[in-house]
């Protein structure tokens, strides 16, 4: 079967490699439909990531179809269209205990810690499999389950709900999936980035307001919208100290500051502006359980996976898949890879 190798820095080598078996009762095996690009697989194929180095397989935004199950699978069959919960922990610590594996010291994500899907077919434990309501006809669609169950792990993290307004820093692919969810929970969004195309797409979603980060207006104009008292909700959908320090600045009292972002420099936040307006600060990492949140919001009709998805490319196409991710040019949201 065909895999797609990062051979090397910029290097996209297509190789050919043995069909995963079935080798534990609890395992499926997937046929793997798409594939879609992370920030996270821009910077292997750029040889910055920190500790994943090519040669690797990648990928961990994916969904399939399943065709063979382990002796002790019971809930899932050859023929079901699934999406692929990459994120597991070591299954005893008090975190994987009480459901939160992805905050466990020893979690790993399938694509960056492990072996990732972009490959024709897929070996996963049955319970990281999620099935695509029938109201999802394309099946490449669920690739972006994943990135959206980042957007509702930040929403629930930050209790995100009915009436409020959620100030998103970051209107790029996960900005937007918090946004996504957010408008399911009933809530406003107010988005900020740097790139036009982007706020655009964010109007086009539904945002109440978008503007461009260098405003100088910007607080002002936040403070308009939110009737002087602050959005209740702000979030760092880019993951840079001088985001954080606005988020902090910006929330209204007693409001919520989300962090997505993963930036390790310190910031110039001091204890005291968390007193004053007795804030919650909350770190919100990739997903705990999230599929099923959206799988559901989607079978209702409340969330669209067509909304994350700008790009799609074959196998034979993924070098141009992966420039793209890297030259980000106007327009793209998210890019997929077709198998
Ligand atoms: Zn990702
Ligand atoms: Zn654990």
């Amino acid at each position: 079967m065909n895999a797609i190798e990062i051979s090397g820095i910029q290097e996209i080598t297509l190789i050919d490699k043995d069909e995963p078996i079935i080798s534990s009762p609890d395992d499926v095996l997937v046929k793997v439909k798409a594939v879609s690009i992370c920030g996270t697989d821009v910077h292997t194929f750029q040889g910055e990531h920190p500790f994943v180095k090519p040669p690797v397989v990648v990928g961990h935004e994916c969904c399939g179809e399943i065709v063979e199950c382990g002796t002790g699978v019971t809930d899932f069959a050859a023929g079901d269209r699934v999406a692929i919960d990459p994120v597991f922990g070591c299954g005893s610590c008090r975190p994987c205990r009480t459901g939160r594996a992805n905050a466990c010291a020893e979690v790993k994500c399938r694509g960056v810690h492990v072996e990732g899907a972009m490959q024709d077919y897929f070996k996963i434990r049955a319970c990281d499999v999620h099935k695509l309501p029938d109201s999802v006809e394309d099946l490449a669609l669920g690739a972006v389950v994943e990135p959206l169950a980042i957007g509702a792990q930040a929403c629930w993290r930050g209790s995100v709900g009915e009436d409020q307004v959620v100030l998103i820093f970051g209107a790029g692919p996960i900005g937007i999936a918090v946004m996504l969810n957010a408008h399911c929970l009933g809530a406003r969004c107010i988005l900020v980035d740097v790139k036009e195309d982007r706020l655009q797409r964010a109007t086009e979603l539904g945002a109440l307001a978008t503007f461009q980060a260098n405003n100088p207006e910007l607080k002002e104009k936040i403070l308009d919208l939110t009737d002087g008292e602050g959005p209740h909700v702000t979030c760092d959908a880019v993951g840079h100290p001088v985001i954080f320090e606005q988020c902090i600045d910006l929330v209204a009292p007693t409001g919520t500051v989300i962090l997505l972002g993963m930036d390790g420099s310190p910031n110039e936040v001091t204890e005291l502006q968390i007193f004053r307006k007795e804030m919650t600060v909350v770190g919100s990492r990739m997903n705990s359980n999230m599929f099923p949140t959206i799988l559901d919001r989607v079978a209702r009709g409340q969330m669209q996976l067509e909304h994350m998805v700008s790009h799609r490319f074959a196998v034979d196409q993924a070098t141009e898949a992966f420039k793209m991710a890297v030259e980000q040019p106007a327009g793209l949201l998210k890019a997929m890879i077709v198998f």
